[in-house]
């Protein structure tokens, strides 16, 4: 009998994991079987039917005859099928929102407030639709014109992480859908259920509407198939959301046959709290950064530095504070609880190693730090540790738990330094009502994060912003501002309206 989360969605206790489009769904049953747990008791939700390679020709086919037809296409016309999608959405937000708490361990709200992202992406891509301007150049040329405009790639591969495990895709597939492109998408083994519901409802409402089929799915047992997906030259754009390890792994195999790829990777998210800081916004805000979502955001914080004159007074706030968030630590689709469990045994074993390392290195607990195995599940209480510097092992990496790592500081410009002093580069904010710190924060000489914020945490960033950061976390960027352009290719176009020819810079070519 499937949990009755599974059932308001139409889900069955199993479920094919490949959308063939026309509204078809494969019967391979041969490919292998995921088994996405619930991480709140450990019970198998449904069995996925993983796809076979036969499963994923047949999509590509299909994508790319779907390709035709949506390249010719008016954009306006492809918004408006993502306006039906965000529609569809917005009916079954409350179902879908918590399966995601289910699959995923979010909390309830989280889980709503990842589907309110899909359709906030959705309405953007809308908007968008009807604004994608190229410029207009004076040409050195008389009786010439120039431009620019941007065409589709053709068919966009999007491989998604377990911890946002439908909004990604959204804002991945309906940026570019609307600039006429067809998606399809590999998710996570770990959260299929949420991406099946979301091609479920947004592809019927395709259909109804009479649109083509612009978004497939394939789930892979393994990863031969994602392997064979990133190699393959047919898929003009990989946009991929992991582990900087995979990350890796994938850049250098899509750059090999060059092609695109989009990287949304690792992060390691710091804040920093001066001395003029107003604490009442600060606190609430670092305990959500560090414990939102377990620990288990991109942009989770994870690494704390706070001024020596305040230090304790803030340490003393984050431990009361945490106290009071062990208490409400529970099953995530009961809206009245805080934090869920970890996604995963592998994420409680790496937030169990990461504590040892931590005392290993002198680190002190001051809050949390262990696995509540008193409970079904992947429970763990949220963890502060003090006592470690920055470059500590264990504070330079990414793990993807509730741990937040608190740090000392004298003098503003080494806790910036300290703040970029990580591989990744993605998320990162200050606390201050001092203008001179927060302009410098900001400046070029300040954070060198893809997204750096004043009096406001690291995570929960808004889709009107482009999303991404530097260094080891990829360089890609997504969902707002002009990241539709990774979307597409660009055309210089020089038209000569005159009955000559001028060569470009002067050039005499008499013949
Ligand atoms: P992961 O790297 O283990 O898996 C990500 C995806 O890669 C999965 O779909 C997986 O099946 C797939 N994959 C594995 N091997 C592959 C291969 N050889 N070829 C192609 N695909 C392959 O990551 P995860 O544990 O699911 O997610 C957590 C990580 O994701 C964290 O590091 C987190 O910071 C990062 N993340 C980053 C962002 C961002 O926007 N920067 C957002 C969410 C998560």
């Amino acid at each position: 009998m499937p949990h009755s989360v599974l059932t308001a969605l139409g889900l069955s206790a199993t479920e094919s994991g490949t959308y063939l489009g026309n509204g078809e769904w494969s019967t391979t049953g041969d490919a292998g079987v995921l088994e996405p747990v619930n991480p709140t008791d450990g019970e198998v939700l449904a069995r996925v039917q993983a796809s076979s390679q036969a499963d994923y020709e047949r999509i590509v086919e299909r994508a790319q005859a779907a390709f035709k037809i949506w390249r010719k296409t008016p954009a306006p016309r492809r918004g408006e099928a993502v306006r039906l999608c965000a529609d569809a959405l917005r009916t079954h937000k409350d179902a879908l929102g918590s399966l995601v708490a289910l699959e995923m361990g979010k909390s309830k709200p989280e889980g709503d407030g990842e589907v309110q992202e899909m359709i906030d992406i959705g309405e953007f891509a809308v908007g968008l639709s009807r604004q994608l301007y190229g410029l207009t150049m004076h040409s050195e040329r008389p009786g010439h014109r120039m431009y620019e405009q941007w065409h589709p790639l053709g068919l966009v591969g999007v491989i998604s992480a377990f911890n946002f495990p439908v909004a990604v895709w959204a804002w991945n597939s309906f940026i570019a859908a609307i600039c006429g492109n067809i998606t399809i998408w590999k998710p996570s083994p770990k959260t299929p259920l949420s991406a099946i519901a979301s091609m479920k409802i947004c592809n019927e409402a395709l259909n109804k509407a009479g649109f083509p089929d612009i978004f497939f799915l394939f789930n892979d047992a393994g990863s031969d198939l994602a392997q064979a997906f990133v190699d393959d030259r047919r898929i003009a754009l990989v946009s991929f959301t992991g582990s900087t390890r995979v990350g890796r792994h994938v850049g250098e195999c899509v750059a090999r046959r060059m092609g695109r790829s989009l990287l949304e990777l690792g992060g390691n998210n710091a804040i920093i709290v001066d001395p003029t800081a107003d604490l009442k916004l600060a606190i609430p805000a670092i305990v959500f950064g560090a414990v939102g979502t377990a620990g288990q955001r991109c942009t989770t914080t994870r690494r704390l530095f706070v001024h020596e004159s305040i230090f304790d007074d803030v340490l003393a706030k984050l431990k009361t504070a945490y106290a009071q968030v062990e208490t409400k630590i529970g099953d995530p689709t009961d809206a009245a609880n805080l934090m869920g469990p970890l996604n995963s045994r592998e994420g409680v074993q790496a937030y169990l190693d990461a504590i040892e390392k931590a005392k290993a290195s002198g680190g002190t607990i001051e809050s949390g730090g262990r696995a509540l195995t008193e409970r079904k599940g992947n429970f763990v209480l949220p963890a502060l540790v003090s006592g470690l510097t920055n470059d500590a092992e264990v504070v330079q990496t990414e793990t993807f738990a509730p741990i937040l790592y608190v740090m000392k500081y004298s003098d503003l410009e080494d806790a910036i330094e300290m703040q970029n002093a990580v591989p990744q580069g993605l998320s990162s904010s200050l606390f201050t009502t001092d203008l001179r710190a927060s302009e410098q924060f900001l400046s070029a000489w300040g954070s060198d994060c893809g997204i750096a914020n004043v009096n406001i945490g690291t995570s929960g960033a808004e889709i009107g912003g482009a999303f991404g950061g530097e260094k080891e976390t990829g360089g890609g960027r997504e969902s707002g501002s002009d990241a539709w352009r990774a979307y597409m290719r660009r055309q210089t176009n020089t038209i000569n309206y005159s009955d000559a020819l001028p060569l470009a810079q002067g050039i005499k070519f008499d013949l």
